[in-house]
């Protein structure tokens, strides 16, 4: 038998691309593969591989590649932050701080792996008060990261440096709508950690690369995107026990109370609500005023958003709506709010992909726009009796990511953080948290469960896993078949003089 292919073959056909486009000018950035799911898995089986040796550098040996991995990162920010620029559309200066904010959040997490997951004694307790009893934090293999575009770096690098500095190997996939990014940063990873390259994967393609991912046998799947998405994400992990963290969209809300600094109120919620063009998942689109403070704080909103233009210019405050199908949800919103008896205070128009600074007032809470996410450069404002009912509002929605409080009261407005049903937020301030290396980054409700950042975002990626080391043998041993009769009756009566006397 010939082993030769025959003259008249099909060559095998090519792999199926996409292209990857300039937002404000539609100019083809870079072309990439669509993986499949033969890709996607060969992808893992690498990955895998390299899981074992990265896992066995420990503590130490990871700690310096991360160094390497950031180092490198914060030698070429530049060059990166025009690369989002081009994909994205965001200004660079934007673009920037999202990667100083990565970067710090790799040497944090390089920097405290140890501290949080390594090996810790516990107290045994009185039943085992002759055992030595641990805890440690285990890598769980490769984690498979799924990410959006709006923040390209800043958010899957939330998933990817925990995982990574908790040992675990990384594949990633990008949005669709970033893949040169998302590209750039596992071709970061090769270049500054040769040893051991594989750890970080890229694959690049839609909705069905990212099932394939899912589906791979990974230790766990990180994703960030929207609710109807994570859904679905989380069906195709439920086929095979993968466990699922889930970082999904937002409604924030910032709260202005009586005492509020009005003007730094207004200045934290415009840019908290235009930055980026609104396309972010932390951003504010809510704002509930009190009565006190809303003629005050609207007019102050009015005056700052005056000077706000969108472009792709180094000048421009925030550049195009990623996708066209963004700036239709604008229009959708806007067009509710008005047809419901929102006024538009300004903005309000979509001129192709840039939504010109948008403040809807009187809007109903039962409106698209109070609703659901917009992720666009717009803001209600809306007219509360007290900092209670604004609360009440606040978190009447289904969404429970972030969210703000501006007071000078100290208590008023821990208590007002406290009772906000959401996973952060930031006292007279907007997005604080997520620039805190040290604590937990993740929402509650619609928004999603599990938490990247901070110790938190560390045992995020591991499995806990416990061990009892025997010290000494006791004379006489309760787990075994040849304890005395009356051994569990005298530890019944031990244990009911210890616990028995609290009513
Ligand atoms: P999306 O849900 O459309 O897509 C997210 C990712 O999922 C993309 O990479 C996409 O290719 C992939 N995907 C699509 N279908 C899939 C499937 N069936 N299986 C597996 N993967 C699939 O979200 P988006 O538009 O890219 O991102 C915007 C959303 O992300 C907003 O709702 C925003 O609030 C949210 N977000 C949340 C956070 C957070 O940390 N909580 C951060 C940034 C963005």
């Amino acid at each position: 038998m010939s082993l030769a292919q025959p003259l008249d073959a099909d060559p095998a056909p090519p792999a199926p691309t996409f292209e990857s486009t300039d937002p404000a000018t539609g100019a083809v950035v870079d072309v990439f593969p669509v993986h499949d799911v033969a890709a996607v898995g060969a992808a893992v089986e690498r990955a895998r591989t390299a899981a074992a040796r990265w896992a066995a550098l420990g503590f130490d040996g990871r700690r310096r590649r991360l160094a390497a991995y950031r180092g490198h990162l914060a030698r070429r920010m530049h060059e990166l932050a025009d690369l989002v620029h081009r994909e994205n559309g965001k200004p660079r200066a934007d673009a920037l701080l999202e990667i100083t904010l990565a970067v710090d959040h790799l040497a944090w997490a390089g920097a405290h792996a140890r501290k949080v997951l390594g090996p810790r004694r516990v107290s045994p307790g009185l039943l085992a008060a002759n055992h030595a009893a641990s805890v440690e934090y285990q890598p769980v293999g490769v984690v498979g990261v799924i990410g959006p575009w709006n923040y390209p770096v800043f958010t899957p690098m939330g998933s990817i440096a925990y995982a990574l500095a908790a040992g675990n190997a990384v594949v990633f996939k990008p949005s669709e709508h970033t893949p040169a990014v998302g590209s750039w940063l596992a071709a970061a990873w090769r270049a500054a950690v040769p040893d051991v390259a594989d750890v970080v994967q890229v694959v690049t393609g839609f909705g069905e690369t990212g099932a394939a991912l899912c589906r791979a046998g990974v230790g766990k799947l990180a994703f960030t995107g929207s609710a109807p998405t994570g859904r679905r994400v989380m069906a195709a992990c439920a086929e095979t026990l993968t466990p699922v963290l889930m970082e999904l969209g937002g409604k924030d809300a910032m709260i202005v109370d009586d005492d509020a600094d009005v003007a730094a109120a207004a200045d934290a919620a415009v840019w908290g609500a235009m930055s980026n063009a609104g396309q972010t998942c932390i951003g504010i689109e809510r704002v509930y005023a009190t009565e006190r403070v809303y003629d005050a704080f609207v007019a102050q909103v009015e005056a700052q958003v005056r000077d706000l233009r969108p472009g792709s210019d180094d000048a421009a405050a925030y550049g195009p709506m990623t996708m066209p199908t963004q700036a239709d949800v604008v229009r959708r919103h806007v067009a509710d709010a008005v047809a419901a008896g929102g006024r538009v205070l300004t903005g309000g128009t979509v001129d192709g992909r840039y939504v010109t600074p948008t403040v809807l007032l009187d809007v109903p809470e039962t409106s698209a726009a109070v609703c659901e996410e917009t992720f666009g450069p717009t803001i209600t404002i809306t007219r509360v009796r007290d900092a209670e009912e604004a609360l009440e509002r606040t978190n009447a929605n289904a969404h429970g990511l972030a969210g703000a409080v501006f007071s000078r009261s100290r208590a008023r407005a821990m208590d007002l953080a406290r009772r906000m049903r959401t996973g952060m937020t930031s006292v007279n301030s907007v997005l604080t948290f997520a620039s805190v290396p040290a604590l937990p980054f993740g929402g509650v409700g619609e928004s999603g469960f599990g938490r990247i950042h901070g110790a938190d975002g560390l045992k995020e990626f591991t499995r806990a896993k416990a061990i009892t080391r025997q010290r000494l043998p006791l004379p006489v041993d309760l787990m075994s078949f040849r304890r005395p009769a009356a051994a569990a009756d005298t530890l019944a009566r031990v244990m009911g003089l210890v616990h028995g006397r609290h009513r």
